[in-house]
């Protein structure tokens, strides 16, 4: 299907006593695969631990028609493979990357790393991946083996600076660490940054923690008059947690930090990139967020977060599904924030709607009122 050939159709939608047309579109340019939401590892901070269905793993029928659509998607520019679960556990993983080399997206592969030994790690910097994601705690709620990972680390740059022979592409692929900031572990990270930027880390993406217990509230950065976070003075301006590890890495890594409490802009990641998530039974959801039945636990209360799919790629083409009348007209409000500001709203303790994220009384369905990755208080990569 042709630029052109999409642009000419649209959907017609009724709008303040008038109507608006949305285009299609095949700008779909971004894909998160989750291979798995299965994982060797049970971190306590871990999203799955509050996910409410069964976890699976992609079968072949998804994986075949995921290889499909890899070959034929016009504006596909870049993927990451990973999720909410560990992607080495899939055996079909090394054919993924493949075809989506072969496409010459940019990609991303985010795993824990436990699994990356020295056939992996080559056959990664072979396909020529862009950048291995690997997440990082200290704290007590993180990852349990810190050392391994730190071994790890070292192995995939070693071995990247030998197969690149030099210093001419010695970064490539980035290695990224995804970091989960605790109360627990900030006099930690300016030491442990410098370890990491020692060992061959490029990237830092900081973000919060989203308690997955209540217990967990009082570790999280988040401000919320229910952490007390909101009278600690100290903590109000986020260059202040974070200028010792800003210090340590200044010119010799990226980072990518998170604000700490709301403000008034909203941008979500995945709608402003166009992306798609496709979850391990092949659904098509607009978000990590909205992938799997689950529930947060925010500003001293629960709510339950209700997957959203829009299709599914092994009944329908992701570009058929990415130009659905509903995913269509989602994606127009999320763009243009036509949706409620629920975290800073007066009514909040009175309302029903954010008991779960099915509606919000600006009529939309799902809710993104109460997201915080628009907020960029919880980043993905
Ligand atoms: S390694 Fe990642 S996906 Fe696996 S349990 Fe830990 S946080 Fe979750
Ligand atoms: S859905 Fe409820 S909490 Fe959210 S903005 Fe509307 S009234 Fe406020
Ligand atoms: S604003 Fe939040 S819930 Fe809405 S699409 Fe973006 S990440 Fe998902």
């Amino acid at each position: 299907m042709s630029h052109q050939q999409t642009a000419r159709t649209g959907e017609v939608y009724p709008f303040s006593g008038g109507e608006f047309v949305l285009y299609k579109t095949d700008r779909l340019e971004r894909l998160y695969i989750e291979l798995t939401n299965r994982c060797n590892f049970s971190c306590r901070m871990c999203f799955r631990n509050n996910f409410s269905g069964a976890f699976g793993t992609m079968p072949d029928r998804v994986i075949d028609a995921l290889l499909e659509q890899i070959a034929v998607l016009p504006r596909l520019k870049s993927a990451l493979v990973g999720g909410i679960g560990e992607p080495l556990m899939h055996s079909r993983f090394r054919e993924v990357i493949t075809a989506l080399k072969r496409r010459g997206a940019i990609v991303d592969v985010q795993t824990n790393g436990v699994l990356l030994d020295d056939d992996l790690i080559d056959f990664l910097l072979q396909q020529d991946v862009d950048r291995i994601i690997t997440s990082y705690e200290c704290a007590a709620v993180g990852h349990v083996q810190a050392t391994g990972l730190k071994r790890t680390i070292a192995r995939i740059a070693e071995l990247r600076q030998k197969r690149r022979g030099g210093w001419s592409r010695a970064n490539h692929p980035r290695i990224t660490l995804e970091w989960i900031l605790t109360a627990d572990t900030l006099d930690r990270l300016e030491s442990e940054a410098r370890e990491m930027v020692a060992l061959g880390v490029n990237e830092f993406i900081l973000s919060n923690l989203l308690p997955m217990e209540e217990s967990m509230a009082a570790d999280s950065l988040i401000m919320s008059q229910s952490t007390g976070r909101a009278d600690r003075v100290a903590w109000q301006n986020q260059g202040d947690i974070l200028e010792p590890f800003i210090d340590a890495l200044r010119y010799r890594a990226k980072v990518q930090r998170p604000e700490f409490h709301l403000r008034t802009e909203r941008w979500c990641s995945f709608i402003e990139r166009n992306a798609m998530v496709i979850r391990h039974d092949g659904e098509v959801t607009p978000c990590y967020r909205l992938l799997h039945d689950s529930r947060e636990f925010y500003q001293g209360r629960w709510r339950d977060v209700l997957a959203h799919s829009f299709g599914n790629i092994a009944d329908g083409s992701a570009l058929e599904i990415w130009n659905s009348r509903d995913y269509l007209r989602f994606r127009h409000q999320v763009r243009n924030k036509l949706y409620p500001s629920c975290p800073d709203c007066e009514l909040r303790d009175g309302c029903d709607y954010i008991q779960d994220s099915s509606a919000d009384c600006y009529a939309n369905s799902p809710s993104c009122g109460d997201c915080l990755w628009d907020r960029r208080i919880l980043i993905c990569p």
